[in-house]
């Protein structure tokens, strides 16, 4: 299942991060403002349960988020950045962290870090900005996975479709959330049109 931001602020906030003369002091506001939305979007099937409460006038019976708060699982680095913005809104929110790279000899993905809060009856997104290859993200939900979680939801500013692809091939019980489904990926494995690497464009390295 994918979902696709469909707002014109959405749009607005893409256009500008993939704009190659947008600074990193902007492109991080930008990004923080576009996962907002997302995190908006991804969150709209939260389980609630009642709470009653007295008004000035009379008691009512409302809906507060159910317990125990969701987690958020960012892969380093880039994802860090769409950390933030989880946390301003559902200020309860458990966070994880997992470091992957590359193996040269293998290719295989593999993990140098992991650092995951209690994540069994808990609600998981894990968040990672650019959806490419999808080895990273498949990668991260399988350790989401095995470390007692449920099927995350994943959440990405850009996806290409073969990382879509290869997400639902692998874990097909995971909904995606994307700001934008770009074209393709190229030979190097970036997205098309993309941003560039998003690491680089947030940190200006
Ligand atoms: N990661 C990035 O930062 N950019 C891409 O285009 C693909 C992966």
């Amino acid at each position: 299942m994918i979902r696709v931001l469909d707002h014109p602020l959405a749009d607005h906030i893409v256009t500008h991060l993939r704009d190659r003369t947008t600074k990193p002091a902007t492109f991080r506001s930008l990004a923080y403002q576009l996962t907002l939305l997302l995190a908006i979007d991804a969150t709209r099937d939260l389980a609630t349960e009642p709470k009653t409460v007295e008004t000035p006038l009379e008691p009512t019976t409302g809906r507060v988020l159910a317990h125990p708060p969701f987690v958020v699982v960012a892969i380093l680095r880039a994802g860090v950045s769409m950390v933030q913005p989880f946390l301003d809104l559902f200020p309860d929110v458990s966070v994880g962290y997992v470091g992957l790279e590359r193996d040269h000899d293998t290719a295989l993905v593999r993990h140098y870090y992991c650092k995951l809060p209690s994540l069994a009856n808990r609600r998981v997104f894990v968040v990672d900005p650019m959806l490419a290859s999808g080895s990273s993200a498949n990668r991260a939900i399988e350790m989401v996975k095995n470390n007692g979680g449920p099927a995350p939801t994943l959440v990405s500013i850009i996806a290409a479709p073969e990382g879509v692809a290869a997400v639902a091939k692998t874990h097909p019980d995971t909904s995606i959330h994307v700001g934008v489904l770009d074209r393709e990926l190229n030979a190097r494995k970036y997205i098309l049109p993309g941003l560039g690497d998003f690491g680089d464009r947030l940190y200006g390295t």
